[in-house]
């Protein structure tokens, strides 16, 4: 039985500690302590045997035993075999699904936070990070999960959380989410999606890889053409010009993401679930490419439980929803009709941070079955706190950001223009600056150019980035848990609609 304690509980707290949350069962209770910036686990059980799989300094301590250990990876597994909460599980198993990411694993405790008040009956995926932003910042997938499980006990969380491993192109990438022991797996084969629109020739059609489709072109055309799609608020008509533009433009797509599903599904020791997303690639992806996607995935034999589509245009990092709000209502109503039609999966808005003002929307017109991925705006929090406590660190972060921003910006989507903020720091408004759009973008995209550079004494920015949040980690966690508890209050209300 696992409990949630706050300060108030009866387990006496070793000095220096204020205070703090802490996760227990009957055998173990778990918390962990600050002492400046520096962090461990903190243990105490009334049996030395409890405490035998941690590694660090056991006492004695009255009636028992105390351990004082490590943020290590041998002490995160050793938590995650004592607290099933504190192992990812299904997020399929909800109809609504937020995942927060957390680029500096700091952000745990304040995003828990944000789920405690504003996030009733919406799951967590704490553990989110993408293959490429884990190699950014030099972080394996199982560090990913470790800052998790440690954030997990700060914020005294028990109510069970996913782990995503985002965006994954290779199978390596997926033996690294496996063994980190990340349960979605979001594979991305937009590498395979041809940048086409409308007008591809049969020629093209005929040249697809037909035999690992284990299909014809026959075929295809005979299962579509003439029929008829029910989109909820329309109904269309599949002409043969909108079966071979789909499949010249998804077909290998198809393909690869059999390679990357099989490979999860054969590889995985544990339960797994898949989200397939093509939100990264250059086109819309129309409700017949949808509906063919799903269709053909199906005949390969996949099944998954949330799907990103490439939406309509206005989706930028980091900022509010800049295309048109009832073009999107409609475009996610339509994409959620096709997800009914096969049993139901979620539709996942990807780059969903900051867009404040089509929550509403986003949650009405999926009835609930959306998953939410936000990720950078955390990092933006963090920033705050730096800018507030060490002003220089904030202005090194800011020079390298916005150098770096014109090569950074090619893989986002950004229109920020670097030209339009300030080259120098002097009397600017650290906090103003961090708020507006084309800074946020700036240094949203640039936290790999910028965290993986030195000062002037050669100190690794990302060292001093950490050892400032960390020593600031309860007013960072405040900054966290209202701005992400602003995107969850939306999808929060959904049940009580439906
Ligand atoms: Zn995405």
């Amino acid at each position: 039985m696992v409990r949630v304690a706050g300060g108030t509980d009866d387990v006496p707290h070793p000095a220096g500690t204020e205070n703090p949350m802490t996760l227990r069962t009957d055998a173990l209770t778990a918390s962990i302590r600050y002492e400046g910036s520096a962090r461990s686990l903190q243990l105490d059980a009334p049996t030395a045997a409890a405490l035998t799989p941690f590694d660090g300094t056991a006492s004695a301590a009255g009636d028992g035993h105390v351990l004082t250990g490590p943020l290590s990876t041998a002490n995160a597994l050793a938590l995650q075999a004592a607290f099933p909460s504190l192992r990812p599980q299904r997020i399929s198993d909800h109809r609504t699904s937020v995942g927060t990411g957390d680029r500096t694993g700091l952000a745990t405790l304040g995003q828990a936070r944000a789920f405690a008040a504003e996030g009733t009956g919406v799951m967590p995926v704490l553990a989110q990070q993408s293959i490429r932003e884990m190699d950014r910042l030099g972080r394996s997938a199982r560090s990913v999960m470790d800052d998790a499980v440690f954030g997990l006990v700060e914020a005294g969380w028990n109510r069970g959380f996913g782990a995503d491993c985002d965006h994954i192109k290779t199978t390596e990438g997926i033996d690294r989410g496996l063994d980190a022991g990340f349960v979605m797996f979001t594979l991305d084969p937009g590498d395979m999606v041809a940048d086409v629109t409308a007008g591809v020739a049969p020629a093209e059609a005929e040249a697809l890889p037909w035999d690992q489709l284990e299909d014809s072109l026959a075929d295809l055309k005979a299962r579509y053409v003439g029929t008829t799609l029910d989109v909820g608020h329309s109904q269309i008509t599949i002409t043969e010009q909108d079966v071979l533009t789909a499949a010249v433009k998804y077909g290998r797509a198809v393909v690869e993401s059999m390679r990357l599903y099989r490979h999860t599904l054969d590889n995985a020791q544990h339960e797994v679930e898949i989200e397939f997303a093509v939100d990264e690639t250059k086109w819309l992806t129309t409700f017949f490419e949808h509906f063919y996607l799903a269709t053909e995935l199906t005949r390969l034999g996949a099944s998954w439980s949330s799907f990103a589509p490439r939406y309509v245009d206005g989706f930028e990092k980091g900022v509010e929803f800049r295309g048109d709000a009832e073009e999107l209502r409609s475009n996610l109503a339509a994409h959620h009709a096709i997800a009914e039609q096969f049993g139901g999966y979620k539709i996942s808005l990807h780059t969903g941070s900051d867009k404040f003002s089509i929550y509403p929307l986003c949650a009405e017109a999926t009835a609930g079955l959306v998953h939410l991925k936000t990720s950078g705006t955390s990092y933006l929090c963090g920033l705050e706190v730096v800018a507030a406590h060490d002003a220089e660190l904030f202005s090194r972060i800011w020079d390298v950001s916005r150098a770096s921003y014109a090569r950074a910006r090619a893989s986002y989507q950004v229109s920020a223009d670097e030209e339009r903020t300030p080259a120098s720091l002097a009397g600017v408004d650290l906090l103003e600056l961090i708020r507006s759009d084309d800074a946020r973008q700036i240094l949203h995209v640039g936290y790999g150019d910028s965290l993986n550079a030195t000062d002037a004494a050669g100190a690794p920015l990302h060292d001093r980035f950490l050892s400032v949040v960390s020593a600031h980690q309860e007013g960072h966690s405040e900054v966290l848990a209202a701005h992400i508890g602003r995107h969850l209050a939306p999808f929060a209300a959904v049940p009580a609609m439906r």
